[in-house]
């Protein structure tokens, strides 16, 4: 059907059906998130037991951290069915009619970066949203008229990266918000443990943990790793993860220690070589390293920040003393200059 996609997830490039088997599917497999969780529960447990549906769920936090995996859990738990669309595959307001109007009772519509949906397409869901019709316009000029169709009641999940841009009307007509939080170090290893036993391959508590470690607080990236360590094991090794094979596997897939990867490491090069440590625009970073502005403000970005290896000043970006340290440099400060942050 127009702008729905058949999958359940984006990675492409790995294997769909691992993927699947990766992805919880009951609110026990699904670590972490405890209030997000516990909350969600309470919710679906009150809307089953008066026979109504969900309010529309709003879910915002970075790529990976399981905004469409709670979803199909959600669904899941009602019993219902779970379509799958992203902001950008809905490219005219037809498309957005014909995928509402294809829904049946209790469904739950899943949109992926909601905040990249176009605002004329958007205006089409106020009214879906909370009264459960679709006004459509037939016609041109003066002989245009406005035909309203009933809806099936649904419930939208919304998933955005970006909560900053979605528009006041459309946030405002979720009912229930949640923000998804990076992992514990504890958490993904529990996931790591999880998704050993689901790919078959025996992981040391070590070495689930040097991977937790490595893995940016995300259970994308910790099953991603997981799935790259689990071919070194395999050729290198005797198959077994365990510290040692965990460790030497990611250093060779030049994640260090702290997680970070060649392209975190360019851009805090980067900053520090072409743009004396910062302040540096966003765009003319991103410009720089010959990397995409979206990608570097989605993924890179939070995590160094979350590091606290980079700041975001109103001038710009700009690395910290401990990101000058990550890369074993000595910051400015310390060379008898004094780091614009810090002024
Ligand atoms: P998002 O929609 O936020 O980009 P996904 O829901 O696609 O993220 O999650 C990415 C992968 O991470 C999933 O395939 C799943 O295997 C794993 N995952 C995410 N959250 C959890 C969780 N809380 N517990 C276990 N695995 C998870």
């Amino acid at each position: 059907m127009t702008g729905l996609l058949n999958t359940t997830g984006y990675n492409r490039e790995e294997d769909e059906e691992i993927e699947l088997k990766l992805r919880p599917t009951r609110f026990d497999d699904y670590i972490g998130q405890d209030k997000v969780k516990e909350n969600m529960k309470v919710f679906v447990e009150a809307a089953l037991q008066r026979g109504e549906t969900l309010d529309h769920v709003l879910l915002y936090g970075q790529p990976g951290l399981g905004k469409t995996t709670l979803s199909g859990i959600i669904a899941h738990a009602m019993d219902a069915r779970l379509r799958i669309t992203a902001g950008p595959a809905i490219e005219r307001p037809g498309d957005m009619a014909a995928i509402l109007n294809d829904l049946n009772e209790g469904d739950f519509l899943f949109i992926d970066e909601i905040h990249r949906l176009n605002r004329n397409i958007e205006e089409i869901l106020y009214p879906a949203m909370e009264d459960f019709v679709l006004d459509i316009i037939i016609g041109k000029g003066p002989a245009a008229r406005s035909i309203r169709l009933g809806l099936p009641k649904f419930t939208l999940i919304g998933a955005t990266t970006r909560i900053g841009l979605l528009t006041a009307p459309l946030r405002d007509r979720f009912g229930v918000v949640h923000h998804l939080e990076p992992y514990s170090v504890n958490d993904l290893r529990t996931i790591i443990i999880r998704s050993s036993n689901v790919l078959g391959v025996e992981t040391q508590p070590e070495g689930a943990d040097e991977i937790a470690r490595r893995a940016r607080g995300t259970p994308r990236i910790a099953n991603r790793l997981l799935k790259r360590v689990r071919d070194f094991a395999q050729v290198r090794y005797d198959g077994i993860i365990t510290h040692e094979v965990a460790k030497d596997s990611l250093d060779r897939l030049d994640i260090d220690p702290m997680g970070l990867d060649a392209v975190d490491k360019k851009i805090l090069r980067a900053i520090i070589d072409k743009f004396g440590g910062g302040p540096v625009g966003l765009d003319t970073l991103a410009a720089s390293i010959d990397e995409e502005a979206g990608t570097l403000e989605d993924v890179a970005e939070p995590y160094l920040l979350q590091l606290g290896f980079i700041q975001r000043t109103p001038r710009g970006r700009t690395v910290t003393r401990l990101g000058y340290q990550h890369l074993g440099l000595v910051p400015p400060v310390e060379q008898g200059q004094l780091l614009l942050n810090e002024l």
